[in-house]
């Protein structure tokens, strides 16, 4: 039977073998992209964004603007995936439409695109359709803006599959591999934690939280349902955590034996956040529906940026198009640490609001910056360790994002050399 996914869809994938590859791929014009177009390639080729083949024409993306859906009307997307070129590097290429390229990424051959169709687009009109706003300090307006003037439609095929570098490599599961992970591990329901954060207990409490509910009528004595943890890496802003921390801390957590391998699995996901808000939790439901998860946890202010959406504005969209979604939502509101409760607990439980300690970034950042064990109600000590490492390790003495760290750091993934 074939693994379905959005939109009730067959998992896409769009990968050549090597022998093909070397073939489709001889004489084609060779078209050089960036990381974040690469990024979007690995998703379409392994199914991450099925139904998607390719990058989208002026058809899907008009639908996505005025409707939140493709152009066939039916299926729900929140977030366009765009190809964007400037007139002048489509003079200099030479692209038509109907004609295929070849797309290289540090100068190796990546994926074959062809080309249907290249369109211009109002900007700010996405931008207020997808972030509710057209004020360039929004950072999803200012990625928006930042693409040049054409955008390109069309399929690809991925020529030349991507290497993942250490220590990422065992956290990269695409969707039809993600899914033989679930049936082996017997998982009946799993549910999906987005994070780019490392966890401290309110983050731990929350998956807890996610797992009870997602249990809902099932024999509770049997471990039938997972968490997982499936970490954003895309475009790093400086003060973020680095990626390296993110990704060994979350897994920290089932190794420690906070949970356990019954309950509990680590991966990662390419994707610049974009901090659509409502409209990136509508993605993110879509994103792990192709990962073949029944569940989706959507704490306060999922994806936001700023004061642009109000707290619980993703709860609202996700109610509204639940219908056209086959995940189901856990929402959760705020965990935070109370010293009267003398546990974490979460603001729609505990009436001690006086004395509430709210996990704030702020907070989190101070701790991590003083260096010192902070107790282990707030944050366990083999996080806290594996941050510490982490940052020497990778991170040139800091476990956040420098100078340093974006000039120096290993990527996440290189397209290996390949001769066409
Ligand atoms: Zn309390």
């Amino acid at each position: 039977m074939a693994e379905l996914g959005h939109g009730g869809k067959k998992i896409v994938e769009r990968i050549m073998s090597a022998s093909e590859a070397k073939k489709k791929a001889k004489g084609l014009t060779q078209i050089p992209v960036r990381g974040q177009i690469a990024k979007e390639i690995i998703n379409i080729a392994y199914g991450f964004f099925t139904p998607l083949q390719g990058f989208m024409g002026k058809k899907d993306l008009d639908a996505v603007v005025k409707r939140m859906k493709l152009a066939d009307g039916k299926t729900i997307w929140s977030i366009p995936i765009l190809f964007d070129m400037s007139e002048a590097e489509i003079e200099k290429y030479g692209v038509k439409a109907g004609q295929t390229v070849l797309l290289t990424f540090e100068g190796n051959p990546m994926a074959t695109f062809k080309v249907d169709e290249i369109y211009a687009y109002d900007k700010a009109k996405i931008c207020k359709s997808v972030y509710g706003t057209d004020e360039d300090k929004h950072p999803g307006c200012a990625r928006t803006y930042q693409y040049k003037d054409k955008f390109v439609g069309g399929k690809i095929m991925l020529v030349n599959k991507p290497k993942i570098n250490p220590p990422y490599e065992p956290y990269f599961i695409p969707p039809l591999e993600m899914r033989k992970k679930f049936k082996q591990k017997g998982w009946q329901r799993v549910v999906a934690h987005q994070t780019r954060n490392v966890p401290h207990t309110g983050h731990e409490w929350l998956m807890k939280g996610a797992w009870l509910q997602a249990y809902g009528e099932l024999p509770i004595e049997k471990p039938i349902v997972g968490v997982l943890v499936n970490a954003i890496i895309g475009d790093k802003r400086k003060g973020d955590y680095i990626d390296e921390a993110i990704i060994l801390t979350q897994d920290e957590l089932r190794k420690s034996g906070y949970f356990g391998d019954h309950n509990h699995l680590t991966s990662l996901t390419f994707w610049d956040m974009r901090y659509a808000g409502p409209k990136e939790a509508i993605f993110h439901a879509m994103l792990r529906t192709n990962l073949g998860l029944s569940h989706h946890m959507y704490g306060r202010d999922h994806a936001g940026v700023g004061t642009y959406y109000d707290a619980y504005d993703a709860h609202h969209l996700f109610l509204k198009v639940q219908k056209d979604l086959k995940i189901k939502p856990t929402f959760s509101m705020n965990w935070l640490y109370c010293p009267h409760c003398g546990e974490v607990t979460n603001e729609g439980l505990c009436s001690h609001k006086p004395e509430w300690q709210k996990f704030s970034g702020t907070l989190i950042r101070s701790i991590v910056q003083d260096g010192v064990k902070p107790p282990r109600l707030i944050f366990r000590p083999e996080v806290f360790d594996l941050v510490m490492e982490s940052a020497e390790k990778y991170g040139f003495g800091s476990p956040f994002v420098t100078d340093e760290y974006l000039e120096k750091r290993t990527p996440v993934f290189s397209i290996p050399p390949m001769k066409v």
